[in-house]
């Protein structure tokens, strides 16, 4: 039973992104969710939300608002109303009842210990573990007595003894699974809710979705979900199973590796285009190199150049492209950024000064925090590291400095001449000791405008406390 992939061209792309809302929106779901919205924005089609709650116990209306929440930050909007599949159990009432009528379902009474012992024992002999078929072929009597003793069936789908399920994956090329190392699979569970497999391809199918880019971890499920399909007549999308995401020494994605979900990513004042830059290249070859907007990604996106080989995940790298997407703020938007980290009751055209001054030094929210503390703070200041704190400066240097101060306020240029003038430092010799002094570093922006943001009272002050002996 070979199922090609489907002509959908004559169609409009319609992707959509279907999370579960039993947890936060980690790395792997945003690149999911990026992935099917460019692909829809590339093709002028649609990008659907779908949020796959059919499992109240582990759903969470709070996840499902993050979820949204999530999408908006990163400017992935959708099209249309969101999808609730916990307010669909009508739609998936009627399909499971076309295939009871066809005798393509069965009712399963097993109970989760049996399924259990049943799975260890296959495990055992060596076998891989797969639904025995227990309840394949209980007669009406049968089934009469288990209803009897208050057992409640799931539904399983029973899988056909023979064949194969064919399809193309979009990444993965050619798949064949044998219908018979499927096993029989559950369809509704015992509280009547629809399994994931269910609702998922029955939704897609209803929904118009012609691609689905997913991960991975799906690819096994996908021969069932064609079974489903097919048994209901409805056209599945094409599949596209991309690769996971990996800590850069190739194990799982975990906090202890520096994974924070897209929430906590946004608290930390990543930008989103930052994140959505390195989510692009993870797992797809893209010639695009810098910073790009969504509309460029997306015009460039192309499912052919997804990548088998795992994608890894360095934090070091999300840095980088942090420090360029807040290069490329515009003044606004640096500001709006960066204001958190100001004191409070600053004017206007100072809080503009300094991010004009820190903008292309600063790369979190905390880079902003202590230049905000060197530039506006009171007292010396701490070194971030590596350097001494407090340097010293030799007292003609010093004073040289300070009468070059009172005499020609916060003047950089004034400033540097006098001091060159009275000790004959110049170049570094010059800069560094008076760079350190001011502001407890030795690297950092040009020093004309923070000496005229930091004024000359504060300036003094730190060269008197850098004074040696
Ligand atoms: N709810 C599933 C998940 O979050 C959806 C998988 C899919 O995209 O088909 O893993
Ligand atoms: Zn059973």
């Amino acid at each position: 039973m070979a199922i090609s992939p489907h002509d959908n061209l004559a169609l409009m792309t319609v992707t959509r992104f279907a999370p579960s809302p039993s947890g936060a929106i980690h790395l792997g779901n945003a690149r999911t969710a990026l992935f099917n919205w460019l692909l829809a924005r590339r093709d002028g089609g649609q990008f659907l939300l779908r949020i796959e709650d059919t499992d109240a116990e582990r759903s969470s209306e709070a996840y499902a608002q993050q979820i949204e929440t999530d999408l908006e930050w990163l400017g992935l909007g959708w099209d249309g109303q969101i999808v609730r599949q916990s307010a669909r159990s009508a739609v998936y009432a009627d399909a499971f009842e076309t295939l009871e009528r066809a005798g393509r379902v069965y009712p399963c009474y097993c109970t989760p210990l049996e399924i259990n012992i049943s799975r260890k024992s296959q495990l055992a002999a060596g076998k891989p573990p797969r639904y025995a078929g227990t309840c394949r072929h209980l007669t009406a009597e049968q089934r009469a007595t288990r209803e009897a003793e208050g057992r409640e069936p799931t539904l399983r789908f029973r899988v056909p003894d023979d064949g194969r399920v064919e399809f193309l994956d979009l990444v993965h090329g050619e798949q064949a699974f044998q219908c018979a190392d499927i096993g029989d699979f559950i369809i509704r569970r015992a509280d009547g809710t629809a399994s994931f497999f269910f609702s998922n391809i029955v939704d897609d199918a209803l929904m118009g979705v012609t691609t689905v880019l997913r991960g991975e971890d799906h690819l096994s499920n996908t021969p069932r979900q064609l079974l489903i399909a097919m048994a209901l007549d409805l056209k599945a999308p094409d599949y596209g199973h991309i690769s996971l995401i990996t800590a850069m020494d190739g194990s799982p994605l975990s906090k202890r590796a520096g994974a924070k979900s897209v929430a906590e990513l946004g608290a930390d004042g990543y930008l989103p285009i930052a994140l959505v830059n390195q989510l692009y290249r993870l797992g797809h070859s893209s010639d695009l190199t810098g910073l790009q907007d969504l509309p460029t990604l997306a015009q460039h996106f192309n499912p052919a150049h997804l990548v088998r080989s795992p994608a890894r995940w360095d934090p070091v790298q999300l840095a980088v492209w942090q420090k360029d997407a807040v290069h490329a703020l515009s003044a606004d938007e640096a500001l709006a950024w960066m204001r958190p980290q100001l004191p409070q009751g600053l004017d206007e055209s100072t809080a503009r000064a300094f991010v004009a001054a820190v903008q292309a030094n600063v790369v979190v929210p905390q880079d902003v925090a202590d230049w905000a503390a060197v530039i506006f703070g009171e007292g010396m200041i701490q070194a971030e590291s590596g350097p001494p704190a407090t340097p010293t400066l030799s007292p003609d240097f010093a004073a040289a400095a300070i009468t070059a101060l009172r005499t020609h306020g916060a003047d950089w240029s004034a400033l540097t001449q006098a001091v060159k003038a009275a000790t004959g430092a110049k170049g570094p010799a010059l800069f560094k000791p008076l760079r350190l002094a001011l502001t407890g570093r030795d690297h950092g922006p040009e020093l004309g405008p923070i000496l005229a943001l930091m004024g000359v009272e504060r300036a003094i002050a730190r060269l008197e406390a850098s004074t040696g002996p």
